[in-house]
């Protein structure tokens, strides 16, 4: 046999549109190898929603590449000095990360490689954009979402047509090898993971699936019903688009051909969602500290709270605010959460507990299932107020008049908190004032079956108002 090319999967776990993987099949035989280098993630190792998704979705490649897939486990330079002594390698092939820590591990690869005189070479297989060359007049990067689209936009003719997947392959095992996909221990041993698989369906095939149904029920009114969470009006893609079971090419194609037909401006509108991933990878590769330090660093000495009981209530869904509640025990019974109630969330956390964005990022890395370093810091920096293009700090969400705003219903709230579902809408967001008898008519005893408020929004509002003037 021919010496065979790595193909080392990454974030792209695919075989269509893969530029690397496609290059390296009609080269001749490949081993495609998988590692999981937790070891030196510190703080970002990957949360547990994650590595559940993981698990599957490397489950569901593997059985695409007729169980060919190489699994190892630890240091990915190690993997690859010990790969390099047991069997000629012609070339190593992988898609490029933006991600600090996973840029810095294909670097040291790729000194490695050169050293030994193996031929490498990295491929963009998950941004429309390179980073590097969207760039204002003087050279820098920018800053503000909408001129950074319009410059983006205007170099879309050279976006590249998504591949199909190849369709003969030769494919080969490491057989020093004897690790499988068990032995890199994604799944955690407590069974907490089983609700997820009722609520998501993942691998390349189910992500094409996924948007082919959002594109023929979704797109139709997604400009006008995004924002309301009871809707099923948005793609839910972000977890196949973060473990790249499918690329923003085949969505950007995909969605500008079912626009074809008269709902333009709501493509339009998706399109433009889907480069707000864009300029969050755009802003972690220009600002590698976007998921723990303030982008604008006169934030830095905000006097920001510590209270674990008020964080525990957050986290739990008890904090008397029913969209709250409602958003976080979503996050936690689906590992996902609308994407208005993610921004009403992170603003009381943030503006009425005045608790440190990073330990609301955290609590959302660990429990979504499409965590993503450089969206979820993006976000919720935008949110706080102390990142690019951010939201201003005088911009607090009132929980109760987005709830009523945005579930004017209540079916969402209703969905997620059932203790509340016999209380009149009237009082949905407010149960506080409803009067006894009405409490009891719904089977609710505040502070026994539902809490009370955990602060007070006039005063909390007053609070942070303050703290962020002195800055
Ligand atoms: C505090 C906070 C934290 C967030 N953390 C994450 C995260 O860890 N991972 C993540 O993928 N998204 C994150 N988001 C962005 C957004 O909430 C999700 O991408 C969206 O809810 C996913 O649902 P969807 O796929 O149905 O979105 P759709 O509305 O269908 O949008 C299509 C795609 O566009 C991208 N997108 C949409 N909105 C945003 C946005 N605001 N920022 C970046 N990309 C966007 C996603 O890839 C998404 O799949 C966060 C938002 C907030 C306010």
């Amino acid at each position: 046999m021919t010496a065979p090319t790595i193909f080392w999967f990454r974030n792209d776990l695919r075989l269509s549109d893969n530029p690397g993987f496609s290059q390296a099949v009609a080269e001749g035989t490949v081993m495609p190898i998988f590692i999981s280098e937790e070891e030196s993630a510190e703080a970002f190792k990957m949360g547990a929603a994650s590595r559940w998704w993981l698990h599957h979705s490397l489950e569901k490649l593997d059985r695409s590449l007729q169980h060919k897939l190489n699994f190892y486990r630890g240091n990915s330079l190690e993997v690859f000095k010990k790969l390099l002594q047991h069997s000629p390698i012609k070339a190593v092939y992988w898609s490029r990360s933006y991600e600090p820590l996973a840029f810095q591990q294909e670097q040291a690869v790729a000194q490695l490689l050169e050293q030994k005189n193996i031929p490498f070479q990295s491929f963009n297989a998950s941004l429309l954009w390179e980073p590097c060359e969207v760039l204002k007049k003087d050279g820098k990067p920018y800053q503000v979402f909408t001129p950074f689209y319009v410059e983006a936009l205007s170099r879309s003719a050279a976006i590249r047509k998504p591949l199909p997947a190849p369709t003969s392959m030769k494919l080969c095992r490491d057989q020093s090898n004897l690790d499988d996909l068990n032995s890199l221990a994604l799944l955690s041993k407590i069974p907490w993971h089983h609700k997820l698989h009722s609520c998501w369906k993942v691998g390349e095939q189910e992500a094409q699936e996924q948007l082919k149904i959002f594109l023929q029920n979704g797109l139709e009114g997604y400009q006008q019903h995004r924002d309301f969470p009871a809707f099923s009006a948005t793609s839910r893609l972000s977890p196949h688009l973060h473990f790249g079971e499918i690329s923003p090419h085949q969505v950007r194609q995909t969605t500008q051909q079912a626009a074809l037909k008269t709902v333009k401006k709501d493509a339009d509108a998706f399109l433009r969602e889907v480069a707000w991933r864009e300029f969050s990878y755009y802003q972690l590769f220009h600002f590698p500290e976007l998921p723990w330090k303030n982008f604008q660093s006169k934030f830095d000495p905000f006097p920001w709270r510590h209270n674990a009981d008020l964080l525990r209530a957050w986290k739990e869904g008890k904090t008397g605010y029913p969209i709250i509640d409602a958003g976080m025990r979503e996050l936690w019974q689906t590992g996902t959460m609308h994407n208005r109630v993610r921004m009403i969330v992170a603003s009381f956390l943030t503006k009425n507990l005045l608790i440190d964005w990073r330990d609301g990022a955290a609590w959302f890395w660990d429990t979504l299932v499409d965590a993503d370093l450089a969206s979820n810091g993006l976000n919720w920096q935008w949110v706080a107020g102390c990142g690019v293009d951010a939201a201003p700090y005088f911009r607090i969400f009132n929980p109760v008049l987005q709830g009523k705003k945005f579930d004017a219903e209540g079916e969402y709230t209703r969905r997620f908190l059932p203790e509340l579902s016999q209380l009149p809408k009237k009082f949905l967001f407010t149960p506080w004032e409803a009067s006894e008898a009405i409490l009891k008519e719904a089977g609710i005893i505040l502070g026994k079956t539902y809490p009370f408020p955990i602060v007070d929004l006039q005063q909390s509002r007053e609070e942070a108002l303050q703290a962020y003037h002195l800055l």
